[in-house]
C-alpha cells in the first residue's frame, strides 16, 4: 500500500535521499526545507514549525501516515539547538492529531552517533528536562561566548537530547497508546554537504577515525541510512519504541563496549 510520508531536510543530503527512495517505491513523500522543496519553511522558529506542519498536511492532502525528521545542523552556533531539538520535537508534536488519524502511523528522526559524545549537561537539561527553548539558546550563546571548544558541544547535546526524549516520549499515549512507534537512527559519518569538509582531507579523515571509529564498512551513503528509517516508518515495524538505532560502521560497539547495561543492574 502506497503510504504518504512528510520528510523534513529533504533539499539534501539524508532527506533528499529518503524523499527520493519513498517515490521511487511509489508512496507519496512532502518535503520539508528551508529551501528547495515542497514546503518551504524555517524550522528555527515556533511559527516556522507550526507553518511547516500545517502546509505539510495540506500538501499530503490532509493525511499523513509517516513523519521522518531529518533538518538540522552541525554548526557549533545557538541556532542549532532551535533547529536539531525544537525543530524535531515540536514539528512532530502539532503533527500528531494528523497522524493518529492514520491505520499504521510511524515516526523516525535522526539523532547521531554524537549522542554518545561529550555534551554540557546545562544545555541538554535546558532542552529535554525543561522544554525550555529560551533558556538553551542562551546556554548555547554562553558556550559560544566562552569559545576554547566548549561552543563544540552544542551539536552532541542536541543529540543526546533528541534521543532522551524520543526514549522518554514513545511509551506515552499519545505515542505508544496512538499506535505510533517513535524511533530514532544514529548515524555515524555520513558523505552529505554536512560532513563534505570535515572528511575532505586524509589528515582531516584520520582525525575523525579516532573519535568514530567506523570498522564496518566506513563511512555511510545517505541512501544507507535512508533505509533504515524507511524501514522504521514502514507497516513492516510493530514493536520497535523510543529506540535509537546506531547505523555507524561500529563505532557505538567499539566506544562503550560490551557492558552497556551496568546502570540498569545497579
Ligand atoms: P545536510 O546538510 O545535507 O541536510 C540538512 C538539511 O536540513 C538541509 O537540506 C537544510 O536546508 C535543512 N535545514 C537546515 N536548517 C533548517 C531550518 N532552519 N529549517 C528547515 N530545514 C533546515 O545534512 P545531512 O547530513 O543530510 O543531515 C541530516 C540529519 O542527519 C541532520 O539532523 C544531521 O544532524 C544528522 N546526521 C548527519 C550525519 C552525517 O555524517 N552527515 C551523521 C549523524 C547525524
Amino acid at each position: 500500500m502506497p503510504r504518504t510520508c512528510v520528510v523534513t531536510g529533504a533539499a539534501s543530503g539524508i532527506g533528499a535521499a529518503t524523499k527520493r527512495i519513498l517515490e521511487e517505491r511509489g508512496n507519496k513523500a512532502i518535503g520539508v526545507d528551508i529551501q528547495s522543496t515542497n514546503v518551504i519553511a524555517d524550522l528555527s522558529t515556533k511559527q516556522g514549525r507550526l507553518d511547516a506542519a500545517a502546509k505539510a498536511v495540506e500538501a499530503a492532502g490532509g493525511s499523513v501516515d509517516a513523519v521522518i525528521a531529518c533538518a538540522g545542523l552541525a554548526h557549533p552556533i545557538a541556532k542549532t539547538v532551535s533547529v536539531n531539538y525544537f525543530g524535531m520535537t515540536e514539528f512532530l508534536n502539532a503533527l500528531v492529531p494528523v497522524l493518529a488519524k492514520s491505520s499504521s502511523p510511524r515516526v523516525a528522526l535522526i539523532s547521531s552517533m554524537a549522542s554518545l559524545m561529550p555534551n554540557d549537561a546545562d544545555l541538554v537539561t535546558a532542552m529535554c528536562v525543561e522544554d525550555d527553548e529560551e533558556k538553551a539558546v542562551a546556554r548555547a550563546q554562553q558556550l559560544v561566548d566562552i569559545g576554547e571548544g566548549m561552543e563544540q558541544l552544542i551539536y552532541g547535546s542536541t543529540k543526546r537530547a533528541i534521543s532522551r526524549w524520543v526514549r522518554r516520549e514513545s511509551p506515552k499515549p499519545q505515542w505508544a497508546g496512538a499506535g505510533i512507534p517513535l524511533n530514532a537512527v544514529g548515524p555515524g559519518i555520513v558523505r552529505t554537504p554536512m560532513t563534505a569538509e570535515m572528511i575532505a582531507t586524509a589528515e582531516a579523515r584520520a582525525g575523525l577515525d579516532q573519535v568514530v571509529p567506523m570498522p564496518l564498512n566506513y563511512y555511510l551513503e545517505p541512501e544507507q541510512v535512508a533505509y533504515l528509517l524507511i524501514w522504521l516508518t514502514s507497516e513492516e515495524n510493530t514493536h520497535l519504541c523510543g529506540q535509537t538505532i546506531y547505523i555507524d560502521g561500529g563505532s557505538d560497539a567499539v566506544l562503550r563496549g560490551d557492558n552497556i547495561w551496568e546502570l540498569a543492574e545497579s
